[in-house]
């Protein structure tokens, strides 16, 4: 079973701008990407005008687009210059030529299978073990993966988005659960709800998780229930999931005609707290009143988590 190290990912990073042109560009671009800072009470976030970002913003996520379109997670539609790490049996990492991180790697199977987290919770903590300078994340089907049918994990720098920060200095975590090494607790002060867990074991951190996902409503058009995951190791043998439940994939300011339009396609790395803005008309016009409608929006509140908690306990 082939593990990684941060040497491997340096190489590989080393490598690809060396050899592919347009991921050059694209990771030089972003050394200058313009941002700005909000906040919400004491809570912060950052906007990056992004525009190659389009791609995954804009992308048509719907079955019919989805079956016409050659998927780009399979090994045979990737570009000749794309080199791929093999990890565990079953999976490559890769370097995502569309960066938002200083680095940015995408994660996915071997084989074309749906995007799903059931069953893989364990792998994305085995992961963020052997990535240990990285956060990798997780976009459900209806959550902002632009590859719904073609399972895969993302990373980037830890202590990129400003969720880490926040959780440390003004995070309030109420626990609600304890098992087997690891707890659960729900977080509500940070402008928007998500569930916290800390493990010191996979096994605990992946039976934690499975009760929590057991736990929450999955809409009748969907496969799974709608989310949002973060996983990092916090320390050596300590990992933490902070899994943010959606209600909403598009705010409906993405659908807006005219200038309340704003197009913003909400997923882990915006629940981080970075906002990814591709069209510099929204980056230039966005407030802090936008960032807060639209969490409230796809986000659930803390009502909604109650009634998930509830169910676990059941
Ligand atoms: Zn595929």
């Amino acid at each position: 079973m082939a593990h990684v190290t941060r040497y491997d990912i340096d190489s590989l990073f080393q490598r690809q701008l060396h050899d592919w042109e347009l991921l050059r560009c694209n990771y030089a671009a972003l050394e200058n990407v313009k941002t700005r800072e909000f906040a919400i009470g004491s809570t912060r976030f950052r906007v990056q005008f992004n525009p190659a970002r389009i791609i995954s913003s804009a992308a048509k996520v719907d079955t019919q687009s989805i079956k016409q379109r050659r998927c780009f997670l399979c090994g045979s539609n990737r570009p000749n210059e794309q080199e791929g790490l093999p990890w565990s049996d079953d999976y490559v990492i890769l370097a995502n030529p569309y960066p938002i991180f200083p680095r940015h790697l995408t994660i996915p199977t071997l084989e074309h299978i749906p995007q799903r987290i059931s069953g893989r919770i364990t792998d994305m903590m085995r992961l963020a073990a052997d990535m240990e300078d990285f956060v990798v994340f997780y976009n459900g089907p209806c959550c902002g993966a632009s590859a719904p049918d073609h399972a895969h994990f993302q990373a980037g720098n830890k202590g990129f988005m400003p969720y880490d920060q926040d959780m440390k200095l003004n995070g309030s975590i109420t626990q609600v659960a304890a098992c087997n090494g690891a707890t659960l607790g729900m977080v509500t002060n940070l402008a928007r709800t998500a569930f916290a867990i800390q493990a010191s074991s996979i096994d605990g951190g992946t039976e934690m998780f499975e009760c929590l996902y057991n736990a929450m409503p999955i809409p009748s058009d969907k496969s799974e229930p709608m989310l949002n995951i973060l996983c990092q190791t916090t320390a050596k043998g300590q990992w933490r999931i902070d899994v943010f439940p959606r209600r909403k994939h598009r705010p409906a300011c993405y659908y807006t005609a005219g200038t309340d339009n704003i197009l913003i396609s909400p997923a882990s790395v915006d629940m981080g707290g970075v906002f990814i803005t591709p069209r510099e008309k929204d980056f230039k016009k966005i407030t802090a009143a936008n960032i807060k409608n639209i969490l409230d929006e796809v986000c659930i509140d803390a009502n909604d988590a109650a009634l998930i908690i509830k169910r676990m306990k059941q």
